[in-house]
């Protein structure tokens, strides 16, 4: 049984457990269904190239708070494709250039570096004086932020509650405008 339910199928009888109990194993198959069903999917999006940024911060499949949270459907829309990788910086445009780049050629033409989402957000000099301002306030909330590394500060700025801060959320859009603007 694919979904590891073998002992409730084979050792329960439904229609003789009283409500409560049946209430609670339809729960477990239910519960367990979903986990399934979610595993399956980061496994599935694990594989794809192009998720690679998105894996590093979606743990779960559930409504984003930020979704529901920030009033802006621009900002929201913005975000999401973000996410995505949805974006205009190099590691995405370099995938259609002609011919097509590698990763190690898509780079940020002020540093020099692959000019991905981290990149762009965490060592970038063109967004250095932001980021000097949103990471001190950061740091007051949480003092160990300073001590992550760059992956981790990264997943930082776009977990689900954590991106839900206006600070965060701001800085995050302010960079990639940065960034664009610096590429005309
Ligand atoms: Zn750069």
């Amino acid at each position: 049984m694919t979904h590891g339910l073998g002992d409730i199928w084979e050792y329960t009888h439904l229609n003789k457990l009283d409500h409560l109990s049946r209430t609670h194993t339809v729960n477990k198959i239910f519960q367990r269904v979903v986990d399934i069903s979610v595993q399956n999917t980061l496994t599935t999006l694990q594989k794809q190239p192009k998720m690679r940024t998105y894996c590093l911060f979606k743990k779960d499949v559930k409504l984003e708070r930020y979704l529901t949270e920030i009033n802006s459907s621009n900002t929201r829309k913005f975000l999401s494709k973000f996410r995505l990788s949805d974006h205009k910086l190099e590691i995405e445009t370099g995938r259609y250039h002609r011919p097509k780049k590698t990763p190690e050629q898509r780079l940020c033409q002020n540093c020099g570096t692959i000019e991905d989402e981290i990149h762009c957000l965490i060592t970038c000099k063109i967004n250095s004086s932001e980021r000097e301002q949103t990471f001190a306030r950061i740091s007051i909330q949480d003092k160990t932020f300073y001590h992550f590394d760059e992956v981790t500060k990264f997943t930082y700025l776009l977990q689900n509650d954590n991106l839900c801060d206006q600070n965060i959320y701001s800085f995050i859009v302010k960079c990639l405008e940065n960034s664009y603007a610096a590429k005309l």
